[in-house]
């Protein structure tokens, strides 16, 4: 869709009256009619089947269960969550499990992947990577006794992701090309397919940090034939707050690779209490230790919403509100001083667009404070609005771009402090 028109009302109300996923919106709770969100794509909203499974599970499975839970479901959480998340990317039944945090699976994968290219010394990734997955490759090459060196692509604009470049960087001597599929800052998406292809043709491993795609972009991890994969669920996914993170190896795998961080739980019998560590049988055995259990039960009901939309519909309306977006940006925000720092090619871009503007941080503090928009803002000047299919709506896009408008053509944003808060 190339937008054309100029009546950008208008349009809004017609994209949304054709929308075939509209009437998912009743299904997330939405107290605050006016208050439009587009950071679904750092905290999803609270689907309303959750509140209710969150009652249940207090209520029932611990309150009057209690120990007898773990016999009644809870031991089996990890996979069977993982499985629904699988579907969603592409994986086979057993090839991921929920657990721990984004960064510590990456750094479980990751190390796994190294010793299983013995001998190779480089690994690849660019420089528009997740801080975090670089702190987690600083940190995971220090403990391998500094045999690795940690190679970062530069992107040449910031917003796309280096893919040439890569390709290149990937040589006989790599061990491992880590990437995240969507990046957090433009939203580019990589070729996964593309770039899995050529990293194997050198004989390396590939780690891809599903964080901005999974629920949003369509992933097929078989089809690309990935090794490793990580990837948040408290995003699109509407897994709540510091919900746990999935984590993928691919099943031909799964035999060889070894987690580091070797716990009970993924031992082959954790309750023979033997005392050495024999790895459990599949992914089971990138598990660590006890699992969250209700933050468990908390992911499930966002991710049978996704299933029952579809990942290809919930594709098509994000491309579409994203090109809405950028079509508003080019008639409305550009003449105030906004670049667009998201690809415009549609293919490689995922569910939010980025903006720049000197007085970004100013400005969304006026848009959350007095406009109810809550956007996203990322150092030095971007401001990040994504979309979330399910329960984002044209209306909301324009409405939320006039908003910004009347920001920064009336000046509110300065009387707001220029220095930022601890969390941004
Ligand atoms: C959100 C995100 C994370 C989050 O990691 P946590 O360990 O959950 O804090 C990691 N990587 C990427 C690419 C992300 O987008």
């Amino acid at each position: 869709m190339r937008v054309q028109t100029e009546d950008f009302r208008a349009l809004a109300r017609q994209l949304d009256e054709e929308d075939e996923l509209a009437r998912f919106e009743q299904e997330f709770v939405r107290d605050d009619s006016e208050l439009i969100y587009l950071l679904g794509n750092s905290l999803g909203r609270l689907p309303r089947a959750t509140a209710q499974r969150m009652e249940r599970a207090v209520r029932e499975e611990w309150g009057e269960r209690l120990i007898r839970g773990w016999n009644e479901g809870w031991i089996g959480l990890p996979q069977q969550v993982g499985n629904r998340i699988g579907e969603l990317v592409g994986a086979r039944p057993g090839e991921v499990i929920v657990a721990d945090s984004t960064s510590a699976n990456l750094y479980k994968v990751i190390v796994a992947a190294l010793r299983l290219r013995p001998g190779r010394t480089k690994i690849v990734s660019d420089d528009l990577n997740f801080p975090s997955d670089l702190y987690i490759l600083q940190g995971a090459v220090a403990s391998t006794g500094g045999q690795h060196r940690l190679e970062i692509v530069p992107s040449a604009d910031g917003i796309h992701g280096p893919a040439e470049a890569l390709a290149e960087a990937v040589d006989e001597e790599t061990a491992l090309l880590t990437l995240s599929h969507t990046l957090f800052k433009s939203a580019y998406t990589y070729d996964m397919g593309a770039l899995t292809r050529l990293a194997h043709e050198k004989g390396a491993l590939v780690v891809w940090d599903l964080s901005h795609s999974v629920g949003a972009v369509p992933v097929d991890l078989a089809r690309a034939g990935a090794d490793f994969a990580v990837g948040c669920t408290y995003k699109y996914l509407s897994g709540g707050p510091g919900a746990p993170a999935f984590l993928y190896v691919r099943e031909g795998l799964q035999a060889e690779a070894r987690n580091p961080l070797s716990g009970w739980m993924g031992q082959e019998e954790p309750f023979a209490f033997g005392l050495d560590y024999q790895p459990a049988p599949g992914v089971r055995r990138f598990l660590t230790g006890t699992p969250a259990v209700l933050s468990l039960a908390a992911i499930e009901p966002g991710v049978a919403l996704l299933l029952e939309a579809g990942v290809e519909r919930v594709r098509a309306k994000s491309v579409r509100q994203t090109e809405y977006l950028i079509a508003l940006w080019e008639h409305r925000l550009a003449p105030l001083g906004f670049e667009l720092r998201s690809p415009r090619e549609s293919a490689r871009r995922g569910s939010h667009i980025a903006v720049g503007h000197p007085e970004a941080w100013r400005i969304a503090q006026a848009l959350k404070a007095e406009m109810k928009v809550i956007p996203d803002f990322r150092q030095p000047d971007n401001l990040r609005f994504a979309v979330a299919p399910l329960y984002t709506s044209f209306g909301e896009l324009y409405e939320a771009m006039a908003r910004l408008q009347k920001v920064v053509e009336q000046k509110m944003y300065e009387k707001y402090p220029a220095e930022t808060t601890a969390v941004t």
